[in-house]
């Protein structure tokens, strides 16, 4: 069974005050997380120094990045390398997410390549898939999906494939209050699994962690994270809320 991970995506909200502030209250927190979670956190890129120091003292706490570059090191002017956050702690990096595709135009190519960084490092990469709201009405949301898939999760190694998360983000729910059905996330989750099993057996495909993100709050987490095929979540907006955080880890 895949290991259940509640990751909160923090993107590029909070001042280092305000950062700092959530984190001891995530902290203050701890008897109200589910224990058999991992609990991740992905502050803004400035604060992981010191958040990798806070967290000596809570190592409950897991440490994510919200990006990173494809090389290790060289003249690539305000990048972050897999080496550099991999020194300040970081376990877990998302890949991928939809702001990066849609504002850098990071394509498939590209996040291949820093899944391979990621991985050569001993970091553990979130793949973001997911499709626009014209994606989805247009019927062919499944074949969209599955090909960002293919195009980097399938060209992996069994060892290098059960190393990695996948997300699972309908950008049509992501911050807009908007949830895909508990019905409508598990078929895609299925389908994810399946195509999975297919490539690299029953074995490798059970134990990959495949998160749903999108509008997930403690509302609607219950039924989202009872599915089969649903091993956490990938939250934005309700991850800067201490309480709803840690009730959101309890709901499985
Ligand atoms: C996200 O950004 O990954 C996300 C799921 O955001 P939200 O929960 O706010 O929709």
């Amino acid at each position: 069974m895949a290991k259940k991970l509640i990751i909160g995506n923090w993107k590029m909200n909070l001042d280092y005050a305000e950062a700092k502030s959530l984190l001891q209250e995530i902290a203050k927190l701890k008897d109200d997380f589910n224990s058999d979670a991992e609990i991740v956190v992905c502050p803004p890129m400035p604060y992981l120094s010191v958040f990798h120091e806070l967290l000596k003292s809570n190592d409950w706490i897991k440490l994510g990045a919200q990006n990173t570059f494809s090389q290790n090191a060289g003249a690539y002017t305000g990048e972050t390398s897999p080496t550099q956050l991999k020194s300040l702690g970081v376990e877990y990096v998302i890949v991928g997410h939809s702001e990066r595709r849609d504002y850098f135009e990071e394509d498939n190519k590209f996040l291949l390549q820093k899944v391979k960084a990621l991985l050569k490092e001993g970091l553990t990469p979130i793949f973001c898939c997911g499709e626009q709201l014209q994606v989805r009405k247009s019927n062919v949301f499944k074949e969209f999906v599955m090909k960002q898939i293919e195009d980097v999760v399938f060209t992996l190694s069994a060892e290098e494939v059960s190393k990695i998360i996948i997300a699972y983000e309908p950008i049509w729910a992501i911050g807009t209050g908007k949830t895909a059905t508990a019905a409508e996330a598990q078929e895609i989750h299925k389908l994810i699994r399946l195509r999975l099993e297919k490539n690299y057996g029953e074995k490798v495909s059970k134990a990959i962690p495949l998160l749903y993100g999108g509008s997930m709050k403690p509302d609607n987490a219950n039924e989202l994270l009872a599915q089969t095929d649903i091993d956490g979540g990938l939250i934005g907006g309700a991850s800067l809320e201490a309480e709803a955080f840690a009730k959101i880890s309890m709901l499985y």
